[in-house]
């Protein structure tokens, strides 16, 4: 098993791809798409296939409303070419970041141009689903144990079908934080609670756990989902490079190009400042 004693390198650099934002304005369309700007559900009018969404869309503007199901397929090859040059370092940078990019397509609000709020009075939203709602509960009443890893024989359709189950649930996500938010009383929608020592305005746990509950688990779902789906990614990406056999890789040692690479990243991050339009 190659992953299982990378679990923390795979954990701190699942994250590369969001402080890449801060440092490159390409990476931003990345992590996200804006589906519902393509009319109504199931967005027939958009092609699926890259070559045909640029000939009706133009690439500016299919990279102006984001651009993550394309983006999980390049990362999916790259991750297989990783593979079969059987270079550990470059599989495990690689894993790490698909891992990113498929967990964000799993959240609804990474398939919704309305994606914090901001077109309803619901900004903050974001977090909220996405951070707030595990943070509080997933240690303590969650299960991420899945099942073993699927080959996915064609990952353009896995990546749009994800997609299109996070639009489909972007609906409810939204509409029922307005539905609590009306019959919450205001003074306890937020508290002042501690988070990593220092006091924070956030959503109350009370407001947090009535707003899983209206979603029947949906976060937990959608996560437990992810999970799965990263880890038949990595598998299918092995079966399809010829199965290697992963005791004899090589590059087992980061490079001085790569930790370069991390530390530069962490820099841009720490400055703070997104590089593009900000869509978290
Ligand atoms: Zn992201």
């Amino acid at each position: 098993m190659l992953y299982k004693p990378y679990i923390d390198f795979l954990s701190e650099h699942a994250v590369d791809p969001d402080k890449r934002r801060y440092a490159i304005a390409e990476e931003g369309p990345r992590h996200y798409i804006d589906i519902d700007h393509y009319g109504a559900f199931p967005y027939d009018s958009l092609p699926r296939k890259w070559e045909a969404a640029v000939a009706r869309y133009s690439e500016d503007s299919l990279v102006q409303h984001g651009i993550v199901p394309w983006w999980l397929q390049i990362m999916q090859s790259r991750l297989t070419a990783a593979f079969k040059e059987k270079d550990q370092a470059k599989i495990l940078k690689l894993s790490a970041e698909i891992g990113h990019y498929m967990a964000d397509a799993h959240v609804p609000l990474h398939a919704c141009s309305n994606h914090n709020g901001q077109l309803s009075g619901q900004q903050g939203i974001h977090g909220f689903w996405e951070s707030r709602v595990p943070e509080l509960l997933a240690d303590k009443d969650w299960d991420f144990f899945i099942g073993k890893a699927v080959y996915i024989s064609r990952p353009g359709d896995f990546a749009w079908s994800t997609i299109l189950e996070s639009a489909a649930a972007a609906d409810s996500v939204l509409r029922f934080e307005k539905i609590l938010s009306n019959r919450f009383p205001a003074d306890q929608k937020y508290a002042y609670e501690e988070r990593n020592g220092v006091i924070v305005r956030q959503y109350s746990t009370a407001y947090t756990i009535a707003y899983d509950q209206m979603l029947h688990g949906m976060v937990e779902r959608r996560m437990r989902q992810a999970i799965f789906a990263v880890a038949s990614c990595w598998y299918t990406a092995w079966v399809n490079a010829g199965q290697p056999d992963l005791r004899q890789l090589s590059n087992t040692q980061f490079s001085a190009t790569d930790l370069q690479e991390f530390d530069w990243l962490n820099e841009q991050w720490k400055k703070g400042k997104i590089a593009g339009r900000e869509h978290e």
